[in-house]
């Protein structure tokens, strides 16, 4: 499996993450230029570039995710809601290119977004 990307390295531990879940499918850690007082990003560990070429056999796996953010959120208190985001391409805004959730939270979001 190619993790050829920054994230890929941050699993590997080639490069330092401030890490607050991992198993043996996924990792959270927290996004270095946070957009909001929480900024979590959760990865699988197979590196699926994009939500858009993610196949029916990753199906477990993307309910993983958005299972695990939903306990990220609730372990970091954030019970008053927050936002999961994922930017897929150029036009989404898309910036790393191994799939990732983002969860926003500790202060009120804006809609929409730009
Ligand atoms: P995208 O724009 O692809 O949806 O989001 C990529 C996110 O990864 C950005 O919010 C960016 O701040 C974050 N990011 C990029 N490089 C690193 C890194 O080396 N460490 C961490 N923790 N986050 C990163």
């Amino acid at each position: 499996m190619s993790n050829d990307t920054i994230f890929g390295k941050i699993i590997r531990r080639e490069v330092p993450a401030d890490i607050l879940y991992e198993d043996e499918r996924c990792l959270a850690f927290r996004d270095v230029n946070p957009q909001a007082p929480i900024h979590v990003l959760i990865i699988p560990k197979k590196a699926i570039p994009q939500i858009s070429a993610a196949t029916p056999e990753d199906q477990a796996l993307l309910g993983h995710l958005l299972l695990t953010a939903q306990q990220v959120a609730r372990d970091l208190g954030l019970e008053r809601g927050y936002r999961l985001v994922i930017n897929d391409g150029a036009e989404g805004g898309q910036t790393v290119y191994h799939l990732h959730l983002h969860l926003l939270g500790g202060r009120s979001l804006g809609w929409p977004p730009g």
